[in-house]
């Protein structure tokens, strides 16, 4: 089985499911109602977090590493009793980036509960006694594990990171597993979403070798001057901010703006750009477009994905070119994507598969005729042909 290998990351072998279709028994409710539940379990972490910051630095500080191991063992059974929801059966690892096993079926709903990590800092009490514990003449220094800079101790540590961990995958499955407007509404809800899934990105990014958006900023920095790209799915815009501005205009599309770069859209529902798509049964490649080049890296997420190609065709003016960069282990059959790419109204240039985590694909518009909307449904089906792609707890 080709696996995506950066680590921290697998495929499950299922097909693309919603979240409707959960195996859970125990807890089937809209996912609307999960946005309340993620307030109060929020509020219960952020307690609990705070309780384990006083009770055990208290603790370690009055009572020396013997009593210190022992509850480090009941608090962690505490946080785990609250947390058990975010936790798979087997994820007892401490100082973990993410808790849990691989989420699959019904535990993606579990995971959602406990996955609402705390994103305040937690601060860590220096003592409970008015004197700051002089009297007691400890001391200054009695807990080596406290990190300097963010005051936690190494168990809070790896505790939050379990919960940012949890939660990254949550946002991760919701994105990838359902209809894009199901996560454009929740992430309208609350932009902490967009803000906390990029933050688990970025994380991961870092742990890669190569990056599809470096490639893409070397490859186009020689296109002509004023060769107009639009970034779908463009994350932080980091394309748009490592292209010559000047010389390339970058048009930049996520589902949420940072106020700067990004305009808002669902590229799986419409793209706000100018173009036409055919209205006869003549061949055509449509009108008033004005982008040169469509980029697609890693954002083809909701099962309702090849709209955004259908997005790329109508906004790319005659001949445009379309880039895709997706997860290499993504793919059932890379044929059948290709072919599913191609009957939208593209010609493939290019593939590169060199690479083991990404494949790379170069496409240019060609002109086709009009559809009814019963065809379109039909072709736009076909998401399946990509599987979600989960990372597993490291
Ligand atoms: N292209 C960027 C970001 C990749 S992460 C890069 O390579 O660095 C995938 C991005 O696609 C996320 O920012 C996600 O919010 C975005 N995305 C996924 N589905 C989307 C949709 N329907 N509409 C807009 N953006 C979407």
């Amino acid at each position: 089985m080709v696996l995506f290998e950066v680590p921290g990351w697998s495929v499950p072998t299922a097909p693309v499911s919603k979240f409707a279709q959960s195996t859970s028994k125990k807890r089937k409710r809209p996912a609307a109602q999960d946005a309340d539940k993620m307030q109060s379990v929020e509020v219960n972490l952020d307690k609990l977090m705070q309780k384990l910051g006083s009770v055990g630095k208290h603790q370690e500080d009055k009572q020396g590493p013997k009593k210190k191991k022992m509850n480090h063992k009941k608090t962690t059974g505490g946080l785990d009793a609250k947390v058990e929801h975010a936790t798979s059966k087997k994820g007892k690892e401490k100082g973990s980036s993410s808790p849990g096993g691989s989420i699959k079926g019904g535990a993606v709903e579990q995971s959602v509960k406990g996955s609402l990590g705390p994103r305040k800092k937690i601060k860590q009490k220096k003592s409970l006694k008015p004197d700051g514990g002089k009297s007691e003449q400890q001391p200054q220094n009695v807990s080596p594990t406290v990190d300097e800079v963010s005051g936690l101790t190494s168990l809070q540590k790896g505790m939050k990171e379990s919960l940012d961990g949890a939660r990254f995958r949550w946002i991760n499955e919701l994105l990838y597993k359902s209809d894009s407007s199901e996560a454009a509404r929740m992430m309208k809800e609350d932009p902490a979403v967009f803000h906390d899934y990029h933050s688990g990105f970025r994380h991961q990014v870092q742990s890669w070798p190569s990056n599809p958006v470096s490639h893409y900023i070397s490859q186009l920095s020689s296109y002509p001057q004023n060769t107009i790209i639009a970034d779908l799915g463009c994350g932080d815009a980091t394309l748009a901010r490592g292209l010559p501005p000047k010389k390339l205009r970058v048009l930049s599309f996520d589902l949420i703006s940072d106020g700067a770069y990004i305009v808002a859209a669902d590229i799986c529902s419409h793209v706000p750009l100018p173009g036409s798509e055919p209205s006869s049964s003549q061949m055509s490649e449509g009108e008033a477009q004005i982008v040169d080049v469509v980029v697609c890296a890693l954002s083809l997420m909701g099962t309702n994905w090849p709209v955004c190609i259908r997005e790329a065709w109508r906004v790319l003016k005659p001949g445009g070119e379309l880039k895709i960069a997706e997860v290499a282990s993504r793919f059932t059959d890379v044929d059948e994507f290709v072919s599913l790419i191609n009957s939208i109204g593209f010609k493939m240039k290019a593939k590169d598969d060199h690479n083991s985590h990404f494949t790379l694909f170069e496409f240019k518009k060609v002109a086709r005729t009009s559809r009814t909307d019963k065809e379109w449904s039909k072709v736009m089906s076909n998401g399946g042909i990509l599987k979600p792609c989960e990372y597993k707890r490291r």
